[in-house]
């Protein structure tokens, strides 16, 4: 029996000294109920809680866990890194190694900064492409986050195509103004908005993936639409691949697509574990950057010498692994077909997107291509299904508007053992 006493008391006690118990709201569990687990540690494709109980583990921190958890030289790097002192707040060598690898990878990045998580790399992408356009607006699309910065808790307003409103409490009203949003995947509703905003949209920025409303791929044209629509009007065009980078390919959904953003966003994989955040684009735009230009951005820990030596061992592993991600598309693929082939025996007419390892079962029978189509979804139903894979010790990220991410510790005997939990699971909550 699946017993969680002790995650139970800590959450209690979590609860006294941690606003809602957690330190980020969905590890709460509020979307599908109960209560979270706490985590004792991982190894590979395996998570343990302080009960003693083992999962499957599909969340990965998120994505970052891609080589599976505990990565045997990401660790030592990380030892070896920290006999010099944890931090220095100067320049190391070990940070142009960083660069160097990124502008290597990702072809579109020349010159790239180091922040330390993704909330900061789009705030500080966003001031830059404003400082760089001498222009204030923002599009962004529904569905897709960008980390918490005020500029992207905004909500399309009444007035949507001008401006928006505050999705949070705290965010001012002279905040949302400046950011429009629209639907993903709609490249009228971009041209609809860059007329309505002549000559000040500053960026566009997007999830050339988006895996924040669960997995939604771009439609046939979108991001090269969003691509020319940028050209033709001076617009800086970020690409938010702090989730997708790394993960799709080693240049990210950029390589996958073929379209190259201005600025690109960083974050999760590119840590390998540690707190990192990064972004770059082309030379001419981040020489706008402090100190060698006028927008300012910094940052105390800011490349730090034990986040540099995580990712470094990261992104070395990624380069060297030619074979990565076919393999990891490979076992995601026979995930998907192995719960696809589960709702149809069980007469489920369930929707999956997948691309790569990022995947998505929403319990909606329609197509979901934008973040209406997503909240179609029967979010209850989720969170039973949700409850029922922890109980048969599979992890999954506790909302219906998250992707799964599989992670190389993945074997095609773990993939029977989700596939057949997700049937027992199905079974029961369909009863
Ligand atoms: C996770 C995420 C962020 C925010 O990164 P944090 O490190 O949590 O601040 C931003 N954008 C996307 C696409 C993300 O997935």
């Amino acid at each position: 029996m699946h017993q969680i006493t002790k995650s139970n008391n800590l959450f209690e006690e979590a609860q006294k000294y941690i606003p809602g118990g957690v330190n980020s709201p969905v590890r709460a569990f509020k979307a599908v109920g109960g209560n979270p687990i706490f985590i004792k540690k991982a190894k590979g494709a395996f998570i343990f809680d302080e009960d003693g109980n083992e999962y499957i583990e599909l969340i990965n921190s998120w994505g970052p866990m891609i080589l599976g958890h505990a990565n045997s030289k990401i660790e030592e790097a990380v030892q070896k890194a920290i006999s010099g002192s944890l931090s220095f707040g100067a320049p190391t060598a070990i940070e142009i190694e960083m660069a160097k690898t990124i502008c290597e990878m990702v072809p579109s990045i020349e010159k790239v900064r180091m922040v330390n998580s993704g909330t900061e790399a789009t705030m500080s992408a966003i001031r830059l492409a404003r400082g760089y356009t001498g222009r204030s607006k923002v599009i962004k699309f529904e569905g897709c986050y960008h980390g918490h910065g005020d500029s992207f808790l905004i909500a399309a307003g009444s007035g949507a195509i001008t401006l928006g409103e505050p999705n949070s409490p705290g965010v001012t009203k002279g905040t949302a103004q400046d950011t429009v949003t629209v639907p993903f995947n709609d490249v009228n509703k971009v041209h609809e908005a860059v007329r309505a905003n002549k000559e000040n949209v500053a960026a566009i920025i997007v999830e050339p993936v988006a895996g924040n409303m669960g997995c939604v791929l771009p439609a046939e044209g979108f991001l090269e639409g969003l691509r020319e629509i940028c050209n033709a009007e001076g617009i800086v065009l970020i690409f938010d691949e702090v989730m997708t980078g790394f993960r799709l390919s080693p240049s990210g959904a950029q390589g996958v697509f073929d379209v190259q953003p201005d600025i690109t966003t960083l974050g999760k994989i590119i840590g390998g574990g540690m707190p990192v955040g990064a972004y770059g684009g082309k030379r001419e735009i981040m020489d706008f950057v402090s100190p060698v230009g006028p927008v300012y951005q910094a940052g105390t820990l800011s490349g730090n010498p034990v986040a540099m030596a995580a990712g470094l061992a990261m992104l070395s592993q990624i380069k060297e692994d030619q074979t990565l991600y076919s393999d990891l598309a490979l076992i995601t693929a026979k995930l998907e077909n192995g719960l696809q082939e589960g709702l149809d025996n069980l007469g489920l007419p369930y929707t999956i997107n997948r691309i790569g390892s990022m995947i998505s079962v929403f319990f909606t029978s329609e197509k979901v291509s934008n973040f209406e189509d997503a909240k179609k979804s029967d979010l209850n139903l989720f969170g039973q299904y949700f409850r029922e894979m922890l109980k048969r010790g599979v992890y999954l990220p506790p909302s219906q508007f998250e992707s799964w991410f599989i992670s190389k510790s993945i074997t095609p005997n773990l993939v029977d053992r989700i596939v057949e939990a997700s049937n027992e699971s199905l079974r029961v909550i369909h009863q």
